[in-house]
Order: structure tokens, then sequence, then C-alpha cells
């Protein structure tokens, strides 16, 4: 395969911008940064045949949830059962197309653009030598798509949308249902067996560069691709294992994520002043803005989800943008404290944003089951397309945050502080 010129096990951690060598490694195991504990590699054990595995019944599962009815709603003598189909033709048909968009892309096009480049990558690695060009296009596609998978934040909003119409209807879980939650579970198992650098060693290996170890790349001349992980040279524009362009430092990371962040809460003040939802109960239709559905979960006694409600809609979107607004100012006036807790705080705003789109699922759930013209039915509010908005914004801030900058003021300190542990 041509590797014998390329390092496999010279990785940049792409958070603190350390140099690892990463030893040769048994099926099970991981390998953390040594300077700031950043998982870089797990290997896992059978990996390409528990990735076709779980990929294939993925997929089987998606045919299965997308083939039969999703939910059965009936009150006051009137039943009606939804597929999933049904609820993006619904929110198609009374006009709403981006949220409709943003549904069908949630739940089934990047999930199934995600696996389809997965399972032919690791079906691929047999052939290694026609498909080196497909390969590097679906492995990209793999790193970008990852994050915006949110099939479990769906299932999390189902719940919600039958504990909100418990009082007012008799909900049953159809035969889709269940398939969905196999689809839910199957999908984050694959998710949890995919490790770029592995996936990447296996497509193809890097340059060598000859770095040394326990320095940053930076300090040496050379950069960190933060898309493969690959060690590159310092003039280099783009990282020739991924051709993702590379950078030292994310030019202008700051200004991009405050500006983003700055964007978002302009976009909070619509998302919590106008309505989320807009129910017509015999002809009398009442807005609800996302306040105002938490205090009547609230008053209805369903306490744990108004709190979950509560804390993903209001709490975590504005808690996400002082937090990494907070990070921006310290990275522009590093101290060399609490680094470590920084990064923990940044990674656990990486990891809850996408939990803020509850409530939006939630009402396209809810717009899509009822719909019985004036006796009951339910629409989206203006609310609903803002406080997307707020989401993807706070989501693309994080991404353009450059978490190195938190580590360079610190890295001197810590470079002795490693010697010294380690002797
Ligand atoms: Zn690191
Ligand atoms: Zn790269």
């Amino acid at each position: 395969m041509g590797h014998t010129e390329f390092y496999e096990n010279i990785t940049t951690c792409e958070e603190c911008d350390f140099v690892n060598e990463i030893p040769p490694l048994q099926g099970g195991e991981r390998f953390r940064c040594q300077h700031c504990g950043h998982v870089l590699l797990s290997v896992h054990k059978f990996v390409s045949i528990r990735i076709m595995s779980a990929g294939l019944s993925t997929l089987l599962m998606l045919a299965l949830a997308v083939s039969f009815s999703f939910l059965g709603f009936s009150s006051n003598g009137i039943e009606r059962t939804v597929s999933l189909f049904d609820t993006l033709s619904v929110l198609l048909g009374q006009g709403y197309l981006l949220l409709g968009a943003l549904i069908s892309l949630a739940l089934f096009v990047l999930p199934a653009v995600y696996l389809f480049s997965l399972l032919f990558l690791v079906w691929s690695f047999q052939h290694q030598d026609m498909l080196g060009f497909a390969q590097r296009y679906c492995l990209r596609w793999i790193t970008v798509i990852q994050p915006w998978l949110m099939v479990d934040v769906f299932l999390v909003g189902v719940l919600v949308a039958l504990v909100k119409m418990s009082s007012l209807a008799d909900i049953s879980l159809e035969l889709s249902f269940w398939a969905f939650c196999g689809y839910v579970l199957l999908l984050l198992k694959t998710v949890s067996l995919v490790d770029k650098r592995w996936l990447w060693n296996q497509v193809a290996g890097q340059r060598q560069v000859f770095p040394k170890m326990a320095a940053t790349a930076k300090q040496q001349g050379l950069i960190g691709c933060q898309f493969c992980g690959a060690t590159v040279n310092g003039h280099d524009k783009h990282c020739d294992r991924c051709g993702h362009s590379v950078y030292s430092r994310r030019p202008k990371s700051i200004s991009t994520t405050v500006a983003l962040l700055i964007a978002s809460l302009v976009m909070y003040v619509p998302a919590n002043i106008f309505p989320i939802m807009e129910t017509t109960f015999l002809g009398n239709t009442e807005p609800s803005t996302i306040m105002g559905g938490v205090l009547l979960l609230w008053s209805l006694g369903s306490y744990p989800v108004a709190v979950i409600i509560f804390v993903a809609s209001v709490i975590i979107p504005l808690a996400k943008v002082l937090a990494l607004g907070w990070l921006c100012w310290q990275s522009c006036y590093p101290s060399r404290q609490f680094t470590e807790q920084k990064i923990k705080l940044y990674r656990i705003t990486e990891f809850v944003g996408r939990w803020s789109m509850i409530d939006v699922f939630v009402v396209a759930i809810l717009t899509s089951l009822v719909q019985m013209g004036n006796f009951m039915s339910i629409l989206p509010g203006p609310a609903v397309l803002s406080f997307t908005s707020v989401i993807v914004l706070t989501m693309l801030a994080a991404m353009t945050f450059d978490p190195r900058l938190l580590w360079d003021k610190d890295t001197v300190v810590s470079v002795s502080a490693l010697r010294e542990r380690k002797e």
C-alpha cells in the first residue's frame, strides 16, 4: 500500500497543538494527548466488521422506521395515525419549508449520507489502490456531518411531545416508533465506533516531517491539521493527507466566534418574545412562547419535562453564549491559570449545544400529529426559525473557536511540568 515513507504514529492534538507519538495500540485501547488529556485515538476490536454490521442494521431500522405508521392520536372519537413522512408532508403542506427541510436533514439525509459514506469507506479498505479519491471524499463527509446528527435529540423531542399531548388525547406508539428507537440506538453505536484518526490512517499515512515530541507544532514551525490530525510543514496551505486547509491558528477565530455569538444573542430575543407554537382548540387560537410552554407543563405537574425544556431551551443557549464569550476573552487576555478547566468548559459547550433543538422538534411533531381543523390543531409560531438560528449560530461559534489559543501562553509552563511528570 506504499506507506513506507509515511508516518502513522505521529499526530498533533487539535485542542492544544501538542505533537504526540502514538504507541502501537491493541483493540480496545485508547490514547490520550500527553499534554491536555484529549482522546486522540481509540482502537476498537474487530472495528471494520462491527462498523459494517452496526451501520447496515441502522439502515435497516431506518427503512422500517419510514415504512409504517409512527404515532397514533385519538381524541373525542377522532383518530389519526402519522408516519415519519407525514411529519414532513404536513410541514411542507402548511408552507413551513425551512422547518421541513431541517427535519428531513436531521432525520434522514445527513444520517443516510453519513452511513453510506462510512459503509463504503470500510468496505473499500480491501480495494485501497483504486478508490483513494472516493475514500477521502467519504471521510471528509463523515467528519463534517458527525456533529450535526440529531436523531437522539429528536427522539427525546418525541417523548416530550407525548407528555404534552397526554392530557388532551390518547397517543399510541406504533410499529415505526420502536423501529425509530432502534435506529437511534444503532446510529449512536455506529458513531461511537468511528475514530477519525484511525480511519485516516487506514486511508493514507502522512508525510514525514521529523517533529520533536513534547512540544507544540507551532514552536517547531509545523502545523497540526485540525481535520485529520496530520502534522504538516508550516508553509503548507493544505493538508497533504485530507486536503483540508491548514493554519497554525484559525485566522480571525475570535472575531468570527464573537460575531456569531452576537448574532445568536440578537436572535435569542425574538426566539423568546414571539410564540413558538400556536394551538387552536374549538376555534380559539392561543399562541405560546417557550417560557409559556414551560410554565404550562409545570402547572400540569410534568415537572421533569418542564425542567428539561427550560434547561435545553432557555439555559443552555444563554450559558453557551456566556461560556464561549468568556473563553474568547480569556484567549485575548490569556492568563496561565485554569487552562484545563477552560478546555473542559469548551468541550461541554460543544457537547450540549445540539440538545437545545428539543423544543423545535416537539413543535414539528405536534404540528404533524394534531391537524383537525378548528376542533384542534397546532402550528409552528414565528419563534421556531429564530430559535433554530440561535442553536445553529452557537454551534458554529463553538466550531470556529480555536481551542489552541487557550494553551498558547500556557505551553511553556506545561511543557516543563510534563517533563517533571515523566522524570
Ligand atoms: Zn492535547
Ligand atoms: Zn488533514
